[in-house]
């Protein structure tokens, strides 16, 4: 992410959530006062108290069987057990780099009773040869904890994320809900903004990314922007950003095929280039500068009608969205889509490559209407599917606390702080 070269800066400023758990403190206390046990700890769903705990990593060379063997398994048991769990779990697939645990019974014998494989962060593989072999496949608890952060920005917003110890998933998930309205490679010295998200954690400690973004504000050139989330299909259970006034904030097209890219060549049709001896030749397109190989997103659903390579235009897709909108994207080193398939918005449909006539990587992309290639930034593109009537009550009474809340969070830059 770091590569990510478009410069902003932001301070940031990380807020409790009031959500405190002060009765769980107060038994816990009680307990140990009383009857001084020692604190009961699980995990993988057992008791681990109850055993001789091992925690390890697979190393490179190691196999299930070698492991199993140096914890007083034998050769007839490792063959039962990979042989009655090989559906669920097949122990020759296990990485070196994993973590593992192995319970061992606390009599003499000290055998090896469960083996418990963790998958990644979340996913973990637990085999049990207690009695019968059972083997299954499991995830970690997942915890939500409610965020508040806000910034100004005066350079990298990237740089700033990384600098303040910050999410960058928080400024990319802005980046996308905002996609439509604001283009990100232009934003301004003085731009501010304010986010409630939900990030989540493993175990109540282990970071595992960004839940969703719940409300934010945004602030580009002076213009305020609200967006809350909110469910506006119960049955498909999708979700959309609104305005305070219930509109979309989706566009029907994004503002950029490429996530922070930079614009290195506007539509131009009186564009004079001093190597064709200062003629006039047009750019019937927006060049977009970025590394060679970054994804090139569909700017909107539609269907591929071609996918080739052909003269100055190199290898190029271009979609049809509906009787009046086409667009296309030049120069890619591949395409990743075939003509006819349907393309959804925010689809990779290749990468930025230089194949055709030009000079750097970028991909030029070019914007049709009813057979015409216009300037995306002049045109008044409709808006997304907007919140239909009978949602509305619903919508305000939902936003009215978090609108509250999100007015009340200051600007003031603070070092993130531990949330409660
Ligand atoms: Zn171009």
């Amino acid at each position: 992410m770091k590569q990510i070269s478009y410069a902003l800066l932001i301070s940031v400023v990380i807020l409790s959530c009031q959500k405190k758990k002060k009765e769980t403190i107060v038994n816990v206390s009680k307990i140990s006062k009383e009857e001084k046990a020692p604190p009961i700890i699980t995990e993988f769903g057992y008791v681990l108290n109850d055993f001789n705990v091992v925690k390890d990593t697979i190393r490179p060379g190691d196999s299930f069987g070698a492991i199993m063997d140096t914890h007083g398994i034998s050769r007839t048991k490792v063959f039962e057990i990979t042989n009655t769990i090989k559906d669920t779990f097949n122990v020759a697939k296990i990485q070196a780099g994993k973590p593992y645990t192995l319970l061992k019974s606390k009599d003499t014998t000290e055998k090896a009773q469960v083996f418990v494989y963790q998958n990644n962060k979340i996913d973990y593989t637990v085999i049990d040869f207690r009695d019968s072999i059972i083997a299954t496949k499991n995830k970690k608890p997942i915890t939500l904890v409610e965020k508040k952060a806000s910034g100004i920005i005066t350079s990298s917003l990237m740089q700033t994320f990384d600098d303040m110890d910050l999410n960058f998933l928080v400024a990319y998930n802005m980046a996308d809900i905002y996609a439509w309205t604001i283009d990100f490679t232009r934003l301004q010295s003085g731009d501010r903004f304010k986010v409630i998200y939900t990030e989540k954690f493993i175990d109540d400690t282990i970071p595992a990314g960004i839940d969703q973004i719940k409300a934010s504000y945004f602030e580009h050139r002076s213009k305020p922007m609200y967006a809350y989330r909110f469910m506006d299909d119960s049955i498909h259970n999708s979700s959309d950003y609104f305005d305070e006034e219930a509109n979309n904030l989706r566009r029907a097209f994004l503002t950029a095929p490429v996530k922070f890219s930079r614009i290195s060549s506007r539509y131009n049709l009186k564009r004079r280039i001093k190597y064709y001896g200062n003629k006039v030749r047009p750019h019937r397109g927006t060049d977009f500068a970025a590394p060679i190989g970054t994804p090139i997103l569909a700017t909107s659903d539609g269907i591929v009608t071609k996918s080739e390579r052909r003269g100055g235009n190199g290898k190029y897709v271009k979609i049809r969205h509906n009787a009046t909108y086409d667009t296309q994207y030049l120069h890619m080193s591949k395409q990743a889509v075939k003509v006819g398939q349907f393309v959804k918005q925010g689809d990779v449909i290749g990468y930025i490559g230089m194949t055709g006539n030009t000079g750097g990587p970028h991909v030029c992309y070019r914007f049709w209407k009813n057979g015409k290639e216009v300037d995306p930034f002049k045109q008044d593109l409709p808006s997304s599917k907007p919140l239909s009537d009978s949602l509305k009550p619903a919508f305000y009474k939902y936003i009215e606390p978090i609108k509250a809340e999100l007015d009340s969070i200051p600007f003031k830059p603070l070092k993130p702080q531990e949330i409660l």
